[in-house]
């Protein structure tokens, strides 16, 4: 590319901005060079001064303007810049440059912006000598125009270093705030505040809405409520806590620094609202799990008719992935459809794993289906889906596929998914052959493997793949070791890995209400009291069980004997009736050395045990034949697994229980977990 040089002959430099001796001075190159593009024949454009104006070459045109002011060249330029044509802006001024016209104040910046989105930094030095020697180094307008050159072409030290030394009239908000808005963009939060802070000390009076913007997404970053309060303060001192821009940020920094409470404040404080206030406060909520404010804000949102977007809706939709809200998240895909939202990759993955971890995998393989662009996210929300629902085949298949049909390299998060797939499928083969294909397995992974070897009974190889692999002090490990001893009964292995965990974890108490409920489970009474006092004496905290029913917009908790429910007394009369039935039928209780309530569970008619308590609320409070469905915070324990089986089949019923291993889908005497959980 031929260089030329501007018209201009300056042989001096001001000596204040390019003096040698500064350190972290920006270098200047004597020489100056512009791309030259210059062919006049060839210059068109399409708009000036706001009218159409097409295929009109620029000599022909400034033929055809009678007064060639600086007004008209600076409108040119403009329309070059908003063109986003940077070559023809400065090829517009260095022809006016050799007409002998003089750049403005409005000039400059212009062909400073150009030579910025050239990458131009040599250009830029060019045009600073020109903002000096056509006396314009103390405009604030002119002078943010050259920082924000330096930021972004040299970096923020020489932004700094030039906003410092230059002389320019630094009461006015600009300039400091696009130096503060450089160092939030390069993640230095904490340099932002103290230029704010420097600012105010300056002059108070010159804040304005963007630096206020500029310094609370700060304090945001750095999660430091403090901060965050005093300039909310500033921003009412100021009376500028009303501007819709500044009332959105404050949202943002008190949803970023976890005062959810704090936000909605403000946020109910505000006038004006828009989609970005709305997607911003239901986002707080919704991360902080008020899931019901989430979709309380989403419908009225809705109401006030501002249309979300895909943002409002990614943020709302993880309030309806549980089980008590698949309603809602039905609702909300609806309105995805009748809106015609842009249904792009990140929303239809928020809407899939919505569906799996709301209890219906159905309608998340329905949107899988449906969807062209799928990406790694998108396979493992449904190989997990699959797994989690009892179709572990289905997960691997899937992963098969996704490999067979993609070059790129599977992620540790994927590779998991399909460990997971082949556990809950009992794929002992596949699971060996996909752990053996991670290059560098994690503990994870391995833990994973464990599990699927310990379930199928392969003992000894488990053991030696947690020798080989040296994960032995890792209490995933065993747990996952431990699992595999309940679900083949092995009692004399399972009371080992209980024991090597309780040395492990010695401050864990799940640990020894396993060991109390093992010696429990084998009538070992003193020794399961000997435990129970050593949780006492150690004052340790077992996690007690609790389940769940959501039944119109209302959630119904239940502990381990419950008797607090005004309808308590029904609850346990369905249960006593429906255990009598069903055991005249054949079925008998079983025992369980893994309950994780101590003190009540144990205590083994599963009558009392709360997820059976919430199935029997749901029983009184809906119709035949309609689905219920219930969320418990500890496993399913076996006595109830088998009981809500004849349940389901007794009353002709499908029961849905969520607990954290997987979906129990009961149906007809059978659930789609296989007996594995
Ligand atoms: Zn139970
Ligand atoms: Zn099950």
């Amino acid at each position: 590319m031929d260089a030329i040089a501007f018209p201009s002959p300056f042989s001096q430099i001001h000596p204040l901005f390019f003096s040698a001796s500064q350190e972290n001075a920006p270098r200047y190159h004597p020489v100056s060079m512009i791309p030259n593009p210059i062919d006049f024949s060839r210059f068109k454009c399409c708009s000036i001064t706001g009218s159409k104006l097409t295929q009109v070459d620029t000599d022909q045109l400034f033929d055809e303007i009678p007064l060639r002011d600086t007004f008209t060249w600076n409108k040119l330029i403009q329309t070059h810049l908003t063109n986003e044509d940077p070559i023809q802006v400065t090829a517009t001024y260095q022809r006016m440059l050799l007409l002998g016209l003089k750049p403005d104040r409005r000039t400059l910046p212009r062909v400073l912006a150009a030579s910025r989105l050239l990458g131009n930094l040599s250009l830029g030095k060019q045009l600073h000598c020109h903002v000096i020697k056509f006396g314009f180094f103390s405009d604030a307008y002119v002078t943010s125009s050259l920082i924000e050159l330096y930021g972004q072409l040299e970096g923020v030290h020489a932004a700094k270093w030039y906003f410092r030394t230059a002389k320019f009239d630094k009461n006015n908000a600009v300039a400091w705030t696009l130096l503060a808005g450089m160092y939030v963009k390069k993640n230095k939060p904490e340099l932002a505040i103290d230029l704010f802070n420097q600012m105010i000390d300056h002059g108070g009076k010159i804040v304005d809405a963007v630096a206020l913007v500029t310094v609370l997404a700060a304090c945001g970053m750095l999660k430091s409520l403090r901060e965050g309060r005093r300039v909310h303060q500033i921003a009412m001192d100021c009376g500028l806590d009303c501007d819709v821009l500044v009332g959105n940020a404050l949202v943002k920094m008190y949803v970023d620094c976890g005062s959810v409470k704090d936000a909605r404040g403000v946020f109910d404080g505000m006038r004006c609202k828009d989609g970005i206030s709305w997607t911003a406060m239901i986002n707080g909520h919704v991360k902080k799990g008020g899931f019901n404010e989430g979709l309380k804000l989403f419908r009225l949102m809705n109401r006030d008719g501002i249309k979300a977007d895909a943002f409002a809706i990614s943020s709302v939709l993880p309030a309806c992935a549980r089980v008590a809200a698949h309603k809602n998240g039905k609702e909300i895909h609806g309105h995805l459809i009748r809106n015609a939202i842009d249904m792009n990759v990140t929303v239809l993955n928020a809407l899939m794993d919505m569906y799996v971890k709301s209890g219906s995998i159905e309608y998340a393989s329905r949107v899988f289906a449906r969807m062209k662009d799928k990406d790694f996210i998108s396979c493992t929300i449904m190989i997990l889906g699959y797994s989690l629902h009892g179709q572990g085949m289905v997960g691997v298949e899937l992963y098969r596929e996704m490999v067979e049909n993609s070059r790129v390299e599977v992620d540790h998060m994927t590779l998991a998914a399909v460990l997971y797939a082949c556990y809950s499928a009992c794929m002992v083969q596949e699971g060996r052959y996909y752990f053996n294909c991670i290059r560098s397995p994690k503990v994870a992974h391995c833990a994973l493997i464990v599990a699927l070897l310990a379930r199928a009974g392969l003992f000894d190889d488990a053991k030696a793949l947690i020798e080989e692999r040296k994960i032995s002090r890792h209490g995933e490990v065993l747990r996952a070791l431990l699992d595999g001893c309940r679900i083949q009964q092995n009692f004399n292995a399972g009371k080992k890995v209980i024991e090597q965990l309780c040395d492990l974890e010695p401050l864990n108490a799940e640990n020894y209400v396993l060991l109390s409920n093992w010696y429990a489970c084998h009538e070992e009474w003193d020794m399961m009291n000997k435990v129970r006092e050593t949780i006492r004496d150690m004052d340790l905290k077992p996690r007690k069980a609790y389940s769940w029913i959501e039944l119109k917009n209302k959630v119904h908790v239940f502990s381990t004997g419950d008797v607090s429910h005004p309808r308590s007394g029904s609850l346990y009369n369905i249960l006593q009736n429906l255990l009598k039935n069903v055991e005249a039928e054949g079925f008998r209780l079983t025992s369980d050395f893994s309950l994780h309530d101590v003190d009540e569970e144990r205590e083994c008619n599963p009558c009392g045990h709360s997820e059976l308590l919430a199935i029997s609320f749901g029983f009184i409070n809906t119709v035949a034949q309609q689905q219920i469905r219930v969320t418990k915070n500890l496993r399913v324990c076996s006595n109830c697994h088998e009981f809500v089986k004849a349940i389901s089949k007794k009353v002709e019923r499908e029961i849905v229980v969520r607990d954290p291993n997987c979906f129990h889908h009961f149906k007809d005497g059978f659930c789609s977990c296989g007996e594995c959980w």
